[in-house]
C-alpha cells in the first residue's frame, strides 16, 4: 500500500471513531480471521448494578452489605463498585477497612470491623475451603443460569451471603457481531466470568464459541493457542486485565471507555466503546489496501 493510502484509511478511521497507532496498523487489521471479545465492558455496558443480597441462616442482609461494601469500596473493579455504591445506598455507613487486597479474577480480601473476609468467587472462598451452604448454592446457579454474577461473601470462615449482580448488554453488540460475522470473522467469548453467564451473554448477541474462567493473567495465552493454531487474531478489550493479550493479538482493539492499560497495549482504539466500530475498522482496511492494488 501507498503511504498516501494509509493515510488516507487513517484519517477515514478518526471520522469513524477509530483511533489508528501508526498506518502500518491498517495492514495487519486485513489478515485477521478470529476476533476475541472480552465480555464484561467490550459486549456489556460494565455498569453492573447489585440486584439481591441473599443471606445464609442466621445472617443479618444489612451486615453483609456493610461489610462486603466497604471492602469492595477500595476496589476499582465494575462488580465492586455494583456493591459498594448499592450497600451505600441500603445501608448508608460502611464498615471499617483495615486490610485490603485485590485478588484480580477473584474477588477481594481484607479486615472490616475485625472480622476477616472475602468477597468474590465461589473459587475464592475454595481457596480457604469456604464452602457455600446448600441454600446459597442453589440461589448462585440460578442466578448464573439468568445471566448474572452471583458473588460471594464470607467471614470468619464462614460463607454468609451471595449477592446478585447484573451488567446489561450494550444494545450495539448484537449487530457488531452480526457484522464482524459477515466480514468472514469468527467472533468468541472470552471472560473470567463463569460458563453460564457467558452463555447466556453470547447467546443474546450471537456467539457460538465461549472461553470462560480464564484467570486475567491467562488470557494472553487463550490468544497465543488461537495463533498457534494458524488463525490471525483480533482481541477487543477494555480492562487492565486484557492489556498482555491485547499487545500479543495480531490486532488489539482497546476501548476507548476502558482503562488506559488497554488502550496504550491496543493498537486501535475504539473511541466511543462502540463494539460496531471493530467491523468499521476491519472493513476500512480491506478497503484501503483493496483499492491500491
Ligand atoms: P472479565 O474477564 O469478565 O472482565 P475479571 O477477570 O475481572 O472479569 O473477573 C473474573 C471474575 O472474578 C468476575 O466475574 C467475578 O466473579 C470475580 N471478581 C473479580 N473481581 C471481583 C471483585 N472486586 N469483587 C467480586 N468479584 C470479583
Ligand atoms: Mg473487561
Amino acid at each position: 500500500a501507498t503511504p498516501t493510502a494509509l493515510m488516507v484509511g487513517t484519517g477515514r478511521g478518526a471520522q469513524l471513531g477509530i483511533l489508528i497507532k501508526g498506518p502500518e496498523v491498517l495492514e495487519t487489521t486485513r489478515a485477521v480471521d478470529t476476533i476475541v471479545l472480552d465480555k464484561t465492558g467490550t459486549v456489556t455496558t460494565g455498569r453492573m448494578t447489585l440486584l439481591a443480597t441473599h443471606v445464609a441462616r442466621g445472617t443479618d442482609a444489612g451486615e453483609v452489605l456493610r461489610v462486603a461494601g466497604a471492602l469492595e469500596h477500595s476496589s476499582e473493579h465494575p462488580i465492586a463498585r455494583a456493591i459498594a455504591d448499592g450497600a451505600r445506598e441500603k445501608v448508608g455507613e460502611l464498615g471499617v477497612v483495615e486490610d485490603f487486597a485485590n485478588l484480580p479474577g477473584l474477588g477481594v480480601q481484607g479486615v472490616v470491623d475485625g472480622h476477616a473476609v472475602l468477597v468474590g468467587r465461589v473459587k475464592l472462598l475454595g481457596e480457604w475451603e469456604i464452602r457455600l451452604p446448600v441454600e446459597l448454592e442453589r440461589v448462585k446457579a440460578e442466578a448464573e443460569a439468568a445471566g448474572r454474577t452471583a458473588v460471594a461473601v464470607a467471614w470468619d470462615g464462614e460463607a454468609r451471603a451471595v449477592l446478585e449482580v447484573a451488567d446489561a448488554v450494550k444494545e450495539t453488540s448484537a449487530e457488531a457481531v452480526r457484522r464482524l460475522r459477515g466480514l468472514g470473522l469468527t467472533p468468541i467469548l472470552l471472560t473470567g466470568d463463569n460458563e453460564a453467564v457467558a452463555r447466556s451473554v453470547a447467546a443474546e448477541v450471537g456467539i457460538d464459541e465461549v472461553i470462560a474462567e480464564v484467570m486475567p493473567q491467562d488470557k494472553v495465552d487463550v490468544v497465543k493457542r488461537l495463533q498457534g493454531e494458524g488463525r490471525s487474531v483480533a482481541m477487543v478489550g477494555d480492562g487492565v486485565n486484557d492489556a498482555a493479550a491485547l499487545a500479543q493479538a495480531d490486532l488489539g482493539l482497546a476501548m476507548g471507555t476502558g482503562t488506559d492499560a488497554a488502550i496504550e497495549a491496543g493498537d486501535l482504539t475504539l473511541v466511543r466503546g462502540d463494539l460496531r466500530a471493530a467491523a468499521d475498522a476491519i472493513r476500512l482496511s480491506r478497503r484501503t489496501l483493496g483499492t491500491i492494488r
